[in-house]
């Protein structure tokens, strides 16, 4: 879908006088920026940019960038720049933007319930290994990312991308973002509802759609009729979760206001039952709200979990009723717990028509783009024609016959793509890091690598589902909280007294019906060198403690 795809009409915001005016939400007529990113949206709507960058920054090159289009409206179009090489962590919050800068972007492709056909694989290959030198890292919000893109080569990689029917439109910004949606949606055996249908129509309306291009900040969300809660729904500002109604079958309970970052926040039930087919008209009805009231007057309290803090999930539910959907939603029951703990689909699966879908990890969600071109031939050459990305960092064949599975498998293997991988492989996710993040302070991706060799080769007996999450900074792009072992980047001290790159630990998050937030272990930090044993030491402190079914989060 491009800029040109058509909208439907939307009522625009509403203008009413009301007490909160402090907070900057439309809805109360706050219409006048109260800070310098409202000022940007403001002057100009961010999807306005594509035209410039076709005929203008594209010809012209980096140096002629408007400052307001560089740091704020290419968002909207899936670019940020990345950091200059060779700057350390220490200078990330000392130096300008301008000198954090380098003239190359990040660009995400945004992949909306992570769905990919082989051939648009083949193209987001060929593209990584034609402009971006290669990279390909997978996101935990099914996204794939580029580094090392030129200003210049922008709008051929957009002809690529959207002559496959893929875009970058709104995979950054103040807008709504990619639409996580279950992988495995309408071919999983255990699948309550497929929730495909929901996340197309949803792309349809509102993303490019000038109606939702301007929100207070970012907008998660996410669809899944998996009953193994696939979508980390909890963290999205709103979700839409399979579950069985008593009385009217298989639907979806809707959660709002979830988050990281800071002030991470699990998001909450409405207690609200929505059928398939009204699962878009609640999306609109709840970004809606976001838009009209949430706060933008300070950047830091803009999300939508900041409303629903000051109203709670009665007059959320309350106003979205009344005054977005005119009518009332039915209650429903909340989603069953999760059989299983891993949510990532690694293995080899049955579908429902008796062919088999193989789940495979790579290192902390870092391919390549030929990677991602042997993947997609892989495919095809072993009867598939779909791939699916995960919110673990992790990729999915689908539609395999079952005398194929063994040689894909074998394939996969050989690409160091493991289909059976150890539960530190699984289960460690790591963010962009210093390598190319302009609000880094330690390295991850690299770190998050050589730390799961390091513990498979000394803890090869450890046989429990575990998560690791490394992030680069105190953001939380990798879920450092609702992690078992959370790492947060910092400069820490060492025993020689320098100051080094190092972690903040957080022990025991988690996600699923017991979701909840790791503690932050007092004063605990670990310096980069010693993560290993650090971590060597937890876990063989946990084998030789723990009772019979005791998982990590609950020791
Ligand atoms: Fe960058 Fe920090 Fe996010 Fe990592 S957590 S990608 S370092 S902003």
């Amino acid at each position: 879908m491009t800029d040109s795809t058509p909208h439907r009409a939307t009522a625009p915001p509403r203008r009413k006088a009301g007490r909160h005016r402090g907070e900057g939400q439309w809805a109360v007529g706050h219409f006048t920026p109260l800070n310098a990113n409202e000022q940007v949206k403001k002057d100009d709507d961010g999807l306005n940019v594509r035209t410039r960058i076709e005929t203008i920054y594209s010809r012209t090159g980096f140096h002629s960038i408007d400052p307001a289009d560089l740091r704020g409206r290419m968002r909207w179009w899936g670019l940020y720049t990345q950091r200059k090489p060779g700057i350390d962590g220490g200078k990330t919050a000392v130096l300008a933007p301008e000198e954090l800068d380098d003239e190359y972007f990040m660009l995400r492709v945004r992949i909306d319930g992570g769905r990919l056909t082989t051939a648009q694989l083949r193209v987001v290959g060929e593209v990584s290994q034609e402009f971006a030198r290669g990279t390909a890292d997978i996101t935990d919000r099914q996204n794939i990312q580029y580094h090392w893109i030129r200003i210049e080569d922008v709008p051929e990689i957009w002809r690529r991308l959207e002559a496959v029917g893929l875009s970058t439109t709104e995979a950054c910004g103040d807008t709504p973002r990619v639409i996580l949606g279950s992988p495995v949606a309408g071919i999983a055996e255990d699948e309550i509802v497929d929730g495909t249908w929901a996340v197309e129509e949803i792309h349809r309306r509102v993303v490019g759609n000038p109606a939702f291009s301007n929100l207070p900040r970012k907008f998660k969300s996410a669809v899944s009729g998996s009953p193994l809660l696939d979508v980390a729904h909890e963290i999205n500002d709103v979700a839409f979760v399979g579950v069985r109604h008593p009385e009217h079958g298989p639907g979806f309970d809707v959660w709002v206001g979830g988050g990281l970052s800071t002030n991470p926040r699990i998001g909450e039930r409405l207690g609200a039952w929505v059928p398939l087919e009204e699962v878009p008209d609640v999306f609109e009805g709840v970004i809606g709200i976001f838009r009209d009231h949430g706060y933008r007057r300070l950047r830091n309290r803009a999300r939508l979990k900041f409303l629903l803090a000051d109203w709670g999930a009665e007059r959320f539910r309350q106003v979205l009723e009344e005054e977005y959907l005119h009518r009332k939603l039915l209650d429903g029951p909340p989603p069953p717990q999760p059989l299983a703990r891993w949510r990532d689909h690694v293995g080899v699966h049955r579908q429902q028509d008796g062919r088999f879908y193989v789940g495979f990890a790579p290192r902390v969600g870092r391919v390549d783009g030929a990677t991602l071109t042997k993947i997609a031939e892989l495919a095809e050459s072993h009867g598939s024609q779909r791939v699916r990305t995960t919110a673990e960092q992790k990729m999915i064949v689908l539609d395999v016959p079952e005398d194929r599975v063994e040689p894909l498998v074998a394939g996969l293997e050989a690409l160091d793509l493991r289909v059976s991988p150890s539960p530190f492989r699984r289960g460690t996710m790591a963010c962009t890091g210093i390598e190319f993040c302009k609000l880094a302070i330690v390295e991850t991706k690299a770190r998050g690598a050589a730390l799961v060799e390091e513990l498979e080769r000394r803890l090869p007996e450890f046989d429990e589902p575990l998560t690791i999450n490394i992030n680069g900074c105190p953001n939380a792009c990798a879920r450092i909280q609702v992690a078992d072992i959370g790492l947060k980047g910092q400069l820490v001290t060492d025993d020689a007294g320098r100051q080094v790159e190092g972690f903040q630990v957080h022990l025991g998050g988690a996600l699923g019906l017991e979701a909840g937030f790791g503690r932050k272990v007092r004063g605990l930090k670990v310096t980069s060198d010693d993560l290993a044993d650090y971590i060597e030491r937890v876990l063989r402190r946990y084998l030789g403690r723990r009772a019979d079914g005791e998982r990590f989060a609950q020791w």
